[in-house]
């Protein structure tokens, strides 16, 4: 299982904690509500400023069998690969976003096709969704958080300079979904709880 990642401290999607409300400005206080189960931030007047995780969409996007990635230039993980991607915007549906994420991070043209997989960080308080694509046209060139995007046969990926455990996880998922790549389901990775006492 992927085990690298970002440095847990650095701020990536939830920010500072809020202090004050964002509808009327009332300082914010850690308060249970009625019929809650964990504190929440709630002002005098009873705003609550819901801390939810955050959806990011991103694809793999592919042309002849090779996967396109990107070197971040910025923190974090500056100078590592990962897919194109990003926080999904208000109006968009996520397919939507994750074709603009992709041309705006890697100036190639896309049709984003299936599914990969939903990874879930909750340290990082993100949920994030990738799907594969087709290259349809477009040139690849670095974007404004990028230095560089080439493209990688499966046998040339990365794997010990990715950037993100998320972005580990999608392609070993990508890979594994190739034809002669062995099964996408393994069934061990899916177990819970606890097994069975003997008997
Ligand atoms: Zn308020």
């Amino acid at each position: 299982m992927p085990q690298r990642d970002a440095r847990e401290s650095w701020p990536l999607t939830m920010g500072e904690e809020p202090a004050y409300c964002p509808a009327c400005g009332q300082a914010l206080e850690e308060r249970v509500l009625e019929a809650d189960h964990r504190p929440r931030m709630v002002c005098p007047a009873g705003h609550v400023t819901w801390r939810n995780p955050r959806l990011v969409v991103g694809t793999l996007p592919v042309r002849a069998g090779r996967v396109f990635l990107a070197r971040r230039s910025i923190e974090p993980a500056s100078g590592l690969w990962t897919y194109p991607g990003g926080f999904l915007e208000i109006g968009e549906s996520a397919k939507e976003g994750a074709r603009r994420e992709t041309e705006e991070e890697t100036r190639l043209r896309v049709e984003v096709g299936r599914l990969i997989g939903a990874y879930s960080r909750p340290h990082a308080g993100v949920v994030t969704l990738i799907y594969e694509a087709n290259v349809v046209g477009g040139e690849a060139l670095p974007g404004v958080e990028t230095s560089e995007v080439r493209d990688f046969s499966p046998d040339e990926i990365p794997w010990a300079e990715l950037a993100f455990t998320t972005a580990e996880s999608a392609l070993r998922d990508w890979v594994r979904s190739l034809p002669g790549h062995g099964p996408a389901f393994e069934p061990e990775l899916y177990v819970e709880g606890d097994p069975p006492p003997e008997a």
